[in-house]
């Protein structure tokens, strides 16, 4: 074995706090009748963990680099792509555009598999291989089914993936080249989700469906560690991120809640402001209801197949952020979208999923409404690639 030192201690119930060993397989706070999500704990000690920062340069630029602050003990078992370490690209037309000074764009498209969901995965399937688990099962919208299918075929693995008929073409042909089995669901992302549970339960599968697990969320934490890293340990005012299940925005949090025990950011953290589809808006209708759960959106609709999401176990923790965060949540329709893209790829050069339109758009409605103000510094995560969804860009 070659130690990572990862300084992973326990899992944490986020809803009842119950503490489990990290030894055990687990998906689900197991506490009668909890199964809410699961957070992997650290020994974060500011003393320690300085030593680990002042190191950072030397490493490789991938979301490895933060090992310590990974599950994976040992070196042997990380399933990579080189996933991580995505650019912090300062605009300049964009920003003048919308009218505020200080605009960043973490481009996460340039990814492998092109989308931040190879972040998610290369940890769930890195730390699954280190239980010896060889078998995977994952409901997707579309990227994340492509992205466990390409580590499985890295790491050697079997993957089930189970999609909506409507997936974006490319997401279906990535899955399907990568060898793993697709099955295409009547249905929604839920819908896929029952049959994934179903034959997970059959064939002996670990379902990784997302915070169903308690290791996808620290892939999709490494965004934040990233960006404090890429800002100089400066945060910017306002991160502008497209939710669906919301592992992302609720690892970023995360992230910055465990740089500040490492002592590495103070407590002035960014406004975290979820964006979601109009045809699709769960939990933004649940936090502007005050409102800790969301109920299920009926009938979802929305080009952004990443964030037709209607429902989310994470639904609190995504509530939890924009609260705590004194952010807020904001709904952007398919046409908003579709501008946000044309205004990306025309003014700053990256040709953007939908998902990556509708921070845009939400930007700039935030700044016509006066909650951003010209002088705050703005960072938006675009979460994937325009390539994904030519589909529904044709037109
Ligand atoms: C999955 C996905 C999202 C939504 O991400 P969550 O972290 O699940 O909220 C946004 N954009 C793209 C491109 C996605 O694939």
């Amino acid at each position: 074995m070659s130690d990572t030192g990862s300084l992973l201690s326990h899992l944490e119930c986020t809803y009842c706090g119950n503490v489990i060993s990290s030894d055990e397989i687990v998906r689900l706070c197991p506490k009668n009748g909890c199964e809410k999500v699961l957070f992997p704990r650290y020994r974060i000690e500011e003393k320690e963990t300085r030593k680990i920062f002042d190191s950072l340069k030397h490493r490789d630029p991938n979301m490895w680099r933060y090992k310590e602050f990974m599950p994976v003990k040992d070196d042997n078992n990380i399933v990579s792509l080189g996933e991580g370490f995505t650019p912090v690209l300062k605009s300049e037309r964009l920003a003048h555009h919308l009218g505020i000074k200080n605009l960043l764009i973490k481009d996460e498209s340039l990814n492998p598999t092109a989308s931040f969901k190879a972040r998610g995965i290369s940890s769930a399937v890195s730390k699954a291989k280190e239980f010896g688990i060889r078998k995977f099962s994952i409901p997707s919208a579309g990227n994340a089914g492509g992205a466990l299918a390409a580590y499985c075929a890295k790491a050697g693995a079997e993957a089930y993936v189970f999609m909506p008929e409507d997936a974006p073409n490319a997401n279906k042909l990535e899955t399907f080249y990568h060898g793993a089995h697709l099955e295409l669901v009547n249905g929604f992302i839920n819908d896929a989700g029952r049959k994934s549970a179903e034959l997970s339960k059959e064939k002996d599968l670990f379902d990784v469906s997302t915070l169903k697990e308690p290791y996808r969320v620290e892939g999709k934490k490494t965004m934040g560690y990233e960006i404090a890293e890429q800002c100089n340990w400066n945060l910017p005012d306002y991160i502008v991120y497209p939710t669906g299940g919301g592992t992302g925005i609720i690892g970023i949090w995360k992230a910055f809640q465990e740089l500040q025990d490492a002592g590495m950011i103070d407590s002035n953290l960014p406004k975290m402001i979820c964006v979601q589809a109009t045809g699709c808006s769960p939990v933004v209708d649940a936090y502007f209801a005050g409102e800790r759960h969301a109920k299920e959106f009926l009938s979802p609709k929305s080009i952004a197949a990443g964030m037709r999401v209607p429902v989310a176990i994470g639904d609190y923790l995504i509530i939890d952020a924009i609260k705590e965060s004194n952010g807020t949540g904001i709904k952007i329709s398919d046409e908003q979208m579709i501008e946000g893209v044309k205004k990306m790829a025309n003014l700053e050069g990256i040709f953007c999923a939908p998902e990556g339109g509708a921070i845009v758009s939400a930007t700039e409605s935030l700044v016509n409404d006066g909650v951003i103000e010209s002088d705050d510094t703005v960072l938006l995560l675009n979460t994937g690639s325009a390539f994904k969804y030519l589909d529904s860009l044709n037109s």
